[in-house]
């Protein structure tokens, strides 16, 4: 990108030069919304709706029962799974899509602490980052009241010196959901096992927005989201994955019968699965299940067009874009940029910070059309966020433009400070 602001005329000559542009046409946007939230709940596939209908007219309705077989219901965890492996360098048969991705931590933590213990016992801190999703550190917070351990919570620079304490488990989130700031998989994966430490990567904002190699990284364990950038829809399931040279050493906390070898035999003991089948734990949403594959095939029909590497391209371009309009059409305004400006440090989004008025300017913001979300700071050394996501799918790069423009529009004309954007809703 040129040093000279970008204007709407250059940004609609990229979009019409983009070559996944056609890709938009595969999802129902709402006309008049620049939507900026695939970060958190991913955009409507235009497949879905008649997808779903079918699987519930068809094959709940007429085939009923029969559909567990008929319809493949029973074997769809581990097919959806399959298109997640492709997009984070997994093989087929080691990704399962499967409950929410709190619980799916919960079963990947408690078998990494099990082989962490197994192999060595003395071990008995997690390590994970203070800014982490909060989610992701409750689960880790209770395990280690269960299992007398203690979780220590550091800043992302000092992750390398708190490894070299007795780490038995480092559990970060690949992309960070606050700032969009991404950590190198790979070098941090390589400095906990250089000190014996597993690595349990969450992969809620990675998935679907940036290339993730599983395999290359040497990882352990990891889990992701459904609903964010893969468009399963709210509340789609969740993913795990687990190294196979981890997978049969341990059974994983919730042992139920979807997770054993033989469910229909119908024992009273428990024989798990072999492979990543046994992180099941018990009957899985169909309907919701058929939503993700809908999802995952949006992302998957980018393979014919360069797949994830030419996704991050243009997810970059926009994220770039963004930054470049926001340093250049909003200085002075109060505005902070909280995401990475070094490429191979940035996510799918970016994050603004200001000392003041962050929610209701993203209130302001979404009234106008332009849809972002607002989290919270601390009060202290981690501000108030006003979060953009840019999924690459289905955002153009006049959109990124428009967005910007209505953000200068929000501030000139003062309307944030308006009384009726400053209501909190229960979800921000
Ligand atoms: C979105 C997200 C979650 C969500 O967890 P649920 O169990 O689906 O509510 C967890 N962790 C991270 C890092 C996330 O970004």
């Amino acid at each position: 990108m040129m040093n000279l602001t970008p204007t709407l005329q250059d940004c609609e000559l990229l979009d019409q030069q983009d070559p996944l542009r056609s890709l938009r046409s595969q999802f129902d946007l709402p006309p008049g919304v620049i939507y900026l939230d695939g970060n958190s709940l991913g955009v409507l596939p235009k497949a879905t709706p008649a997808r779903v209908a079918q699987a519930v007219t068809q094959e709940w309705g007429t085939d009923l029962i029969k559909s567990w077989n008929s319809a493949g219901w029973f074997t769809l965890p581990q097919r959806v799974g399959d298109k997640i492996a492709r997009v984070i360098g997994a093989q087929a048969g080691e990704v399962v899509a499967a409950d929410s991705t709190s619980i799916n931590l919960y079963k990947v933590l408690s078998a990494a602490l099990h082989i962490a213990a197994a192999d060595q016992p003395h071990k008995k801190t997690i390590v994970s980052e203070r800014s982490n999703f909060p989610t992701d550190l409750y689960i880790a917070e209770a395990l280690c009241k269960e299992r007398g351990y203690t979780l220590k919570l550091v800043e992302a620079e000092d992750i390398a010196t708190a490894l070299q304490g007795d780490v038995a488990v480092l559990m970060l989130t690949h992309v960070n959901y606050r700032t969009g700031a991404m950590h190198d998989m790979q070098a941090v994966t390589a400095q906990a096992h250089a000190q014996g430490a597993l690595t349990v990567w969450d992969l809620a904002h990675s998935a679907g927005a940036v290339p993730v190699d599983l395999h290359a990284a040497q990882a352990d364990f990891a889990v992701g989201c459904g609903y964010k950038y893969l468009n399963g829809g709210p509340g789609a399931p969740a993913f795990v994955w687990v190294n196979p040279r981890h997978t049969e050493r341990f059974w994983q906390p919730l042992a139920g019968w979807w997770g054993h070898a033989t469910p229909f035999e119908f024992t009273p003991d428990y024989r798990p699965a072999p492979g990543i089948t046994r992180y099941q734990c018990g009957t899985q949403p169909i309907l919701s299940l058929t939503a993700l594959d809908c999802g995952l095939d949006t992302l998957l029909a980018a393979d014919r067009l360069g797949g994830m590497a030419a996704l991050r391209q243009k997810s970059l371009a926009l994220t770039g874009l963004f930054m470049q309009l926001v340093r250049t059409r909003l200085h002075g305004q109060g505005f902070g940029i909280a995401t990475p400006a070094l490429e191979s440090q940035r996510g799918s989004q970016v994050s603004l910070t200001r000392a003041e008025g962050a929610y209701t300017i993203v209130q302001a913001l979404i009234a106008r059309g332009v849809i972002g979300d607002f989290r919270a700071g601390d009060g202290g050394q981690h501000p108030d966020i006003l979060r953009f996501g840019f999924t690459p799918l289905y955002i153009g790069y006049a959109d990124v433009w428009n967005a910007a423009e209505q953000l200068c529009q929000v501030m000139a004309s003062g309307e944030w400070q308006d009384a009726r954007f400053a209501q909190k809703h229960a979800v921000t």
